[in-house]
């Protein structure tokens, strides 16, 4: 194994490094660039390799390091308008549970590391966002309750990851305890640090190294309830809302063909992800409960 993760390859599978302890039995994919545009992969996987020193700190079993889709790396790192970059045919986080297309990239990808997902037994998918807020963790909620083992993190969304088409679904649907990091901003050094110190928490869990976990106090636990899909052009919410913003009962919230919505759930709801440019009919928000 090269210390250069942009090297490795394994069963002839580029862009895989293995950190082997030769003690076996369970086996993590560390697994990040789902999308292009978020760079905080390469630190995160550096600092395990080159600081941390991974390979000699591994007390049991296998940790795979695995770059999932960086094809044009090169264009991505030359090129002005980042995040135009996230995938070159298909977003690879909408390919599970779709039909192989023969042309596209990264369904290609994604049969070569399907050929290794059976060798998995724990898996972390890796992003980043464009905006400046929370720190999350998303889980499904047959893994909700090994929040409290490892998540430094202010946030904790519970998805029917069951329903989508996410990366992650692989592992999901076939019982293996799954976790997808959102580690903050694509660009700002906290995001590394964040996630830095989830992957260790995480690692130290399960036992593949030995060290001290850091856990976080107060967070915020929601569960999912729906995706906002607008039914018109004309769609509009009526403020400028933040991430992960509180709608109380019965107040308004949007406008979509003339008809003013408004919050008649049971409760107060947490409304994540409002674009600002509606792209109909793709969704533009999701609704949250908080639960914790
Ligand atoms: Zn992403």
């Amino acid at each position: 194994m090269k210390n250069n993760f942009l090297e490795n390859n394994y069963k002839w599978i580029n862009w895989v490094t293995v950190i082997d302890s030769w003690k076996k039995w369970k086996n993590i994919w560390i697994f990040a660039v789902t999308h292009w545009n978020e760079p905080v992969w390469i630190e995160i996987f550096k600092y395990l390799l080159e600081d941390f020193n991974l390979k000699n700190k591994i007390l049991w079993w296998k940790i795979f390091l695995i770059s999932v889709n960086i094809k044009w790396y090169k264009r991505y790192l030359e090129s002005w308008e980042k995040n135009s970059f996230r995938f070159i045919d298909d977003n690879m986080n909408r390919i599970s549970n779709q039909k192989f297309k023969k042309n596209s990239y990264e369904f290609w990808r994604f049969k070569e590391l399907k050929n290794i997902f059976n060798e998995i037994d724990f898996a972390i998918d890796l992003h980043s966002v464009s905006k400046w807020d929370d720190l999350i963790w998303i889980t499904d909620e047959k893994f909700l309750q090994n929040w409290k083992n490892f998540f430094d993190t202010d946030t904790i969304l519970v998805d029917k990851i069951w329903d989508t088409w996410a990366l992650i679904w692989e592992f999901i649907r076939t019982w293996k305890e799954s976790y997808w990091l959102e580690c903050w901003n694509h660009l700002w050094n906290q995001s590394f640090k964040n996630g830095k110190k989830n992957i260790l928490n995480f690692l130290i869990y399960k036992k593949f190294i030995c060290w001290k976990i850091n856990l976080r106090k107060n967070i915020n636990i929601f569960s999912f309830i729906e995706e906002i899909i607008p039914k018109s052009k004309n769609f509009k919410f009526f403020q400028n809302y933040r991430w992960f913003t509180e709608i109380k009962k019965w107040e308004k919230y949007w406008v979509d063909w003339n008809f003013n919505y408004l919050n008649n759930y049971w409760d107060n709801i947490f409304l994540w992800m409002a674009s600002k440019k509606i792209n109909y009919p793709d969704w533009c928000g999701f609704l949250f409960k908080k639960i914790f």
